[in-house]
């Protein structure tokens, strides 16, 4: 009697979490055990591959990534939630190698992802410890997390071919959360099927050719960990062909079929900031330090640094229409003490005047 009326109170708590967080404003939520093991070996045989370039934070956790238990002791499910966030009027192919203009990701326009998602997911703690005591710790994408293979899972969308999460209805531009519990809540189905068919159109679109294959991303090529994770010398070779993209890459997402019913976010702190969907490259270049702290203070451009915005901003400089204006602004920066900024200077001056 005793542990039905458990069972009975764990489901209806299920239920009452996934209400709270659409109050919250998440747009999924799903329940899932801590059952990761297939996608360790995925894990490993990419990294075998060292398709993590620099990103060395993703080797050193070893198996805290792909078994829940070992990163927050006591989980037995995990909540996952997604939050749409494509800001209302984003201009899509529009600004793609555009001759004058920059492209940064669609997700990077505005407020920090990271501190927004953290806020509501620590609401919905609180309103649950209300319920029932709890060991419970959220993340957003700032711990050893398999999120997409926990949201896959906990039944929110498939693992595409680009290796973002699909959703049927929102396509894949949301952010995904969790918050690992020692709550024993009944799970959700796992998402059934795979829904990419015969397409390949972001396998064959991606500038940079950074997909080896389906599912398999070299990071080392693809222009997101380029200009965010990347603090060095830009291999020449893919200069040229990171266009005008100076923070993330998009394109991956913009020709997937199923992003044509991705909708709006709601959320307000989504929207860009500082007119960022719609600079001029040379009005970004000329950003001082002092500028470029404040004007992303709480955006996730910080992430990058300044020399590295600038040496981003270079490339798509080298990569523009020539101006004068183009020319003047990278003359300006000829002389700038960074030398891995002058190098980049110096290059995109050369794609110009040979
Ligand atoms: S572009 Fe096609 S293959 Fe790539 S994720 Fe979208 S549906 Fe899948």
């Amino acid at each position: 009697m005793e542990i039905k009326n458990k069972t009975t109170g764990l489901l209806k708590l299920s239920r009452e979490i996934k209400k709270w967080s659409k109050e919250l404003g998440f747009n999924n939520v799903g329940i899932t055990d801590i059952e990761l093991r297939q996608h360790e070996k995925y894990l490993e045989r990419w990294l075998k591959r060292d398709f993590q370039g620099e990103m060395e934070y993703m080797k050193i956790h070893g198996k805290k990534r792909s078994r829940p238990e070992k990163l927050f002791k006591g989980t037995k499910r995990i909540i996952s939630v997604s939050i749409d966030y494509l800001p209302p009027g984003h201009k899509g192919t529009e600004l793609l190698d555009h001759p004058k203009k920059a492209y940064i990701a669609s997700y990077a326009q505005g407020r920090d992802y990271h501190k927004v998602l953290r806020k509501k997911l620590k609401l919905l703690v609180e309103r649950i410890k209300l319920a029932t005591p709890t060991s419970s710790r959220v993340f957003v994408d700032s711990a050893p997390v398999l999120e997409k293979a926990i949201a896959e899972k906990a039944g929110i969308g498939w693992i595409g071919k680009n290796t973002l999460l699909l959703n049927k209805r929102a396509g894949s531009y949301f952010f995904l959360g969790e918050i690992y519990t020692d709550l024993d809540l009944p799970i959700d189905e796992p998402f059934e099927g795979n829904h990419c068919g015969s397409c390949s159109a972001c396998i064959d679109i991606c500038p940079t050719k950074a997909f080896e294959g389906p599912y398999q991303l070299d990071s080392r090529k693809c222009i997101s960990y380029l200009t965010i994770e990347f603090k060095g010398s830009i291999p020449k070779e893919l200069r040229p062909l990171m266009g005008n993209r100076i923070f993330g890459c998009d394109d991956c997402q913009i020709y997937c079929p199923w992003n044509k019913f991705a909708k709006f976010s709601k959320e307000d702190d989504f929207r860009p900031r500082n007119n960022l969907e719609n600079s001029e490259l040379v009005d970004l270049f000329s950003w001082s330090k002092e500028e470029f702290l404040k004007k992303t203070e709480g955006s996730p451009i910080r992430r990058a640094g300044y020399e590295c915005w600038l040496r981003n901003i270079a490339i798509a400089l080298g990569n523009a229409d020539k101006t004068k204006k183009i020319i003047d602004a990278l003359n300006s920066r000829k002389n700038f003490p960074s030398a891995l900024v002058r190098e980049h200077v110096n290059w995109a001056l050369n794609q110009h005047l040979g």
